[in-house]
């Protein structure tokens, strides 16, 4: 077991006590849906959810791999839902969503890692909210042909799909997947669709050091990515990857620095930044500008 180390000082997190997260927690359990916000015990969620920012966790809430920093249940999958589209659509209507995020477990069970079902979605959101911008945040699709063409098409606003942390630590953190596989699947989008925003993210404190940090910039960008997250990685329990590091908010501002001077458009590098936080404001900022 890996003991869980104390937060420092600039992780603090609010309880969530507003009336607004009350009302996206109804509205999630009418709809019979998961997020992400929930099943990784994000610190954020009072925050998200009292602006009903939630994230939906689409094809159930057990996962195929294994990561060692996920506090997403490992297992076999249930059989697809051919009603969740539907309900993560009318989640979107009733919580009022200029800009949600729709991400998933992984499926490498599926023929097609889930990708029609996440075409589905998009397009029920399209068809419900026609004035909401959709992100997804997918898997890898790892060994899944055809199954990005199916997602791109679809026309999501941005395309997100973190490759998590640097390739030397790949092995012990994101076993199943393969670094390039991840950098090369965000670059074909850019080569199927020019205009569609690509977007990754990583977690900082698993043991990389600055430079890992910087290459993955660099690589990010020759694969044309546009928006850069990183955020603190925190242990979900003492069976999840050990905390090596927390990285100073000093530190997370240098890396905001020198993502913007590689040419990210966006950028978001603070202990609490996670994949989806802020995600709406950011982009209507970006769009609006
Ligand atoms: Fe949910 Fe993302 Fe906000 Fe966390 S940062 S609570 S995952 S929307
Ligand atoms: Fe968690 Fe995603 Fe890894 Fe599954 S693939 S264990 S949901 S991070």
């Amino acid at each position: 077991d890996n003991p869980i180390q104390r937060k420092p000082k600039w992780i603090r997190v609010k309880a969530p006590v507003s009336s607004g997260y009350r009302e996206t927690r109804e509205i999630i359990r009418d709809n019979g849906l998961h997020t992400v916000c929930e099943e990784a015990a994000c610190p954020n969620i009072g925050e998200c959810w009292a602006k009903k920012h939630a994230t939906m966790m689409i094809m159930g809430d057990t996962c195929t791999r294994a990561c060692s920093f996920c506090n997403v249940a490992t297992g076999r999958p249930d059989a697809l839902d051919i009603f969740e589209p539907k309900r993560v659509a009318d989640a979107v209507a009733k919580l009022g969503l200029e800009h949600v995020v729709v991400t998933s477990v992984d499926r490498d069970d599926l023929e097609d890692g889930g990708a029609a079902h996440f075409a589905q979605t998009i397009r029920a959101i399209r068809h419900a909210s026609p004035g909401t911008t959709i992100e997804v945040l997918t898997p890898d699709f790892l060994r899944k042909d055809n199954a990005l063409e199916v997602v791109v098409e679809a026309r999501p606003d941005v395309f997100n799909h973190n490759l998590e942390t640097v390739p030397r630590l790949y092995p012990s953190v994101r076993p199943g997947a393969r670094y390039y596989a991840s950098l090369r699947l965000l670059d074909r989008v850019k080569d199927m669709d020019p205009s569609m925003f690509t977007k990754s993210g990583m977690m900082a404190g698993l043991g990389e050091d600055r430079q890992e940090v910087l290459q993955v910039m660099d690589d990010l960008r020759s694969a044309r990515v546009d928006f850069l997250t990183i955020g603190q990685y925190l242990q979900p329990t003492v069976k999840h990857h050990p905390i090596e590091k927390f990285v100073t908010p000093d530190e997370f501002q240098q890396y905001e620095t020198r993502a913007y001077n590689k040419g990210f458009l966006m950028v978001s590098a603070t202990p609490l930044t996670r994949s989806s936080y802020h995600a709406g404001e950011d982009f209507q900022r970006l769009r609006a500008a």
